[in-house]
């Protein structure tokens, strides 16, 4: 066990005991990826989906890690801050929750960096299975990006392997501004970035590595976007990039939900710095007008 900055424990998890919640999510869902993902458009289709166009019929298997290796203050899944150790899933029990009507698995969380040995024999299990019955079974990996560059590899391995993606949620480009945000610096993150841009030409589409930032009011602004956003191009112009909308919670209750003119301004700026798709995401959750 590890303590982060409030005290509480990080989850050394093995295949054996994974801690987590999962539930069914029929598709197409509101994936941070979706708009560029299988389960949608059909992109892959049909090695990497069932259907030429929005999956339905199909559903997610979405793995909740009840862990972070980071602690930020705007976290908006801090609910699994309470979940600590309740119960105990193995992989191999986790895995059998694939059924003939699952075509992706999403692993989140929390981040499912903090619990990596579970997620990864789960997924080697359940394709498996998926293999030996012909089945479609996407691995998907929603992340801060603090994995080992070893277990950030294995994650795109299978992701890559399967018709899948690996989300990387970049919180800021500054380090200091990182640190004050999730307590951690954004190092590993970006040379992890750096090493999964190689990954992109094997398989171009559907895209492999997805990006997204989430707009901070009064932090994550468009000068920070436009950060981010240029050393995302710098890697690679294509890689799909969202921004998404705060809403007030965790220790940053006190701040307004993102509005509608901060998203704007933040989407021009990642479009000026190169980057050949942005989208804004959760615009039903900006606030009209802006903060000044
Ligand atoms: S888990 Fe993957 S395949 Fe499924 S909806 Fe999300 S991005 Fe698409
Ligand atoms: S990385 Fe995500 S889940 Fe972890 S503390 Fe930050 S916002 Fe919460």
């Amino acid at each position: 066990m590890v303590e982060n900055r409030e005290g509480h424990l990080r989850v050394l998890a093995t295949a054996k005991k994974g801690y987590l919640s999962w539930y069914y999510d029929w598709l197409p869902t509101n994936c941070v990826a979706s708009w560029v993902c299988p389960a949608e458009t059909g992109a892959g289709y049909p090695e990497y989906a069932y259907r030429d166009g929005p999956e339905f019929g199909y559903k997610n298997l979405a793995v909740f890690y009840h862990s972070c290796t980071y602690d930020c203050l705007f976290c908006q899944n801090s609910h699994f801050r309470g979940q600590y150790l309740e119960g105990a899933t193995a992989a191999a029990e986790l895995a059998a929750a694939v059924d003939d009507k699952t075509a992706c698995v999403c692993y989140f969380g929390g981040d499912p960096a903090s619990q990596l040995e579970h997620a990864l024999v789960t997924s080697r299990l359940a394709r498996r299975e998926a293999d030996n019955t012909g089945r479609i079974l996407r691995i998907c990996w929603e992340t801060n990006g603090s994995a080992s560059a070893r277990g950030t590899r294995q994650m795109m391995e299978i992701a890559l392997a399967s018709g899948g993606c690996v989300k990387f949620d970049v919180k800021a480009a500054d380090e200091s501004l990182h640190v004050a945000l999730t307590g951690v610096s954004n190092r590993q993150t970006w040379e992890n970035l750096a090493l999964l841009v190689e990954y992109i030409p094997r398989r171009p589409s559907p895209p492999p590595l997805v990006a997204s930032t989430l707009l901070v009011p009064g932090y994550v602004d468009e000068d920070e976007v436009a950060a981010i956003a240029r050393r995302l191009a710098d890697l690679n112009d294509y890689i799909p990039y969202s921004l998404l909308a705060f809403y007030p919670s965790h220790h940053m209750r006190d701040l307004p939900t993102t509005s509608r003119a901060h998203a704007e301004r933040c989407y021009q700026a990642a479009q000026e710095a190169g980057l050949k798709r942005v989208r804004l995401a959760n615009v039903h959750l900006l606030a009209p007008g802006d903060y000044a």
